[in-house]
């Protein structure tokens, strides 16, 4: 799947078609995750029939991967609609989710309507930390009732779970939940965005230099995962352009409201995707700049780092963190330090 993706992106590159976009539909939550890349607002949001015109507009510039998030996408009083719609149109569509608010008729809504994924959030493999990540007691009880319900309906369920400062020990107890749920797909990250650029709130939960080399090692050690030899090969059998960020090539950002954004770590605005022509948004000289900017070239220092290979490199990241592009993203670089301690220590 990820080669047929691959090879999809590269056809789609010059003419800048959105083959994958993710739809933040609402930024309401009934969570308070501490870690949130967007914290709960009431912002404006396109009503059901304006995110159906853009459904049918993405589907006429041949997207074909959505990703409705959020906030809670289950906050919306009209979701299952949406989900159908979407999937009406051919869509392959995941779900990112809390997990709190499914019912047994919205999970079977879903079974239905044939999503491809279903994400939801799991932030610790204890009641305790999930719980009090969330600020909502109850949520991992509510995850594990719909995980399993999910997984008893043949769904395709991924857990995320982002790690924080305190939780590494937890790594292993959280593949065996999922596993005891029936989920075999967990992503685990320690990468932790910024809500805002230049927000450094986030260093409190970010892992500590040594938590890191252990999130690294014991995810090594329960998925035997790759090793420099194999990042290396992969990058030399990769087609260049893939190496560097691909926003607005291949895919952009939706806010509630319609704003377009490059990603959802590029928070500036491209246009309206209710108000604006698809090729006004792309092919304007702002998003020619900023993809420009989101070049590994143009970022010198890690053009020319002997570590680049298998790095994050996310200009993404580097925006958020330093609030301008061509910067080196420091927490990248702390990550790659700490995966190759990993692999040092397990030798
Ligand atoms: S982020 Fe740091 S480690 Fe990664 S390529 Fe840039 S300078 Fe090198
Ligand atoms: S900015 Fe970072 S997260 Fe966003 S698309 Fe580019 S590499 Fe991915």
């Amino acid at each position: 799947m990820e080669y047929l993706t691959d090879a999809l992106k590269i056809k789609s590159f010059d003419k800048r078609i959105p083959f994958d976009v993710s739809f933040e539909l609402t930024h309401r939550c009934n969570q308070a995750c501490i870690i949130c890349c967007r914290p709960p607002s009431d912002t404006y949001e396109l009503n059901t029939d304006e995110v159906k015109y853009v459904l049918n507009k993405l589907a006429r510039y041949q997207c074909l991967f959505i990703t409705f998030t959020g906030g809670e996408i289950f906050m919306r009083n009209d979701i299952l609609d949406l989900i159908d719609f979407a999937t009406d149109l051919g869509f392959a569509l995941t779900l990112k989710t809390n997990g709190t608010l499914l019912d047994d008729s919205t999970i079977e809504h879903i079974k239905k309507c044939r999503v491809m994924e279903v994400h939801i959030s799991l932030l610790g493999g204890r009641q305790e930390t999930h719980d009090a990540l969330t600020g909502m007691k109850g949520s991992f009880d509510a995850v594990k009732r719909v995980a399993l319900a999910m997984r008893r309906k043949d769904v395709e369920v991924v857990i995320m779970s982002p790690i924080t400062r305190g939780v590494v020990e937890e790594i292993e107890s959280i593949r065996t939940t999922a596993r005891q749920w029936g989920v075999e797909h967990i992503i685990f990250s320690a990468i932790i965005f910024p809500s805002m650029p230049a927000d450094r709130s986030i260093d409190l939960y970010r892992l500590t230099d040594d938590e890191l080399v252990r999130f690294y090692s014991t995810l090594r050690r329960l998925f035997g995962s790759v090793d420099e030899t194999d990042i290396r090969s992969f990058n030399e059998k990769t087609d260049v352009r893939l190496l560097s960020c691909t926003a607005i090539q291949n895919g952009f950002t939706i806010t509630p409201d319609g704003t377009v954004i490059p990603c959802t770590s590029v928070p500036i605005k491209l246009g309206n995707i209710i108000d604006d022509e698809m090729e006004t948004i792309l092919f304007s000289e702002k998003a020619d700049g900023i993809i420009d900017k989101l070049q590994l070239s143009a970022t010198p220092v890690c053009a020319s780092c002997i570590d680049r290979i298998g790095c994050l490199r996310c200009p993404g990241l580097a925006f958020m963190e330093n609030s301008t592009f061509g910067t080196v993203p420091f927490e990248a670089c702390r990550h790659t330090r700490a995966f190759k301690a990993a692999l040092y220590t397990a030798q």
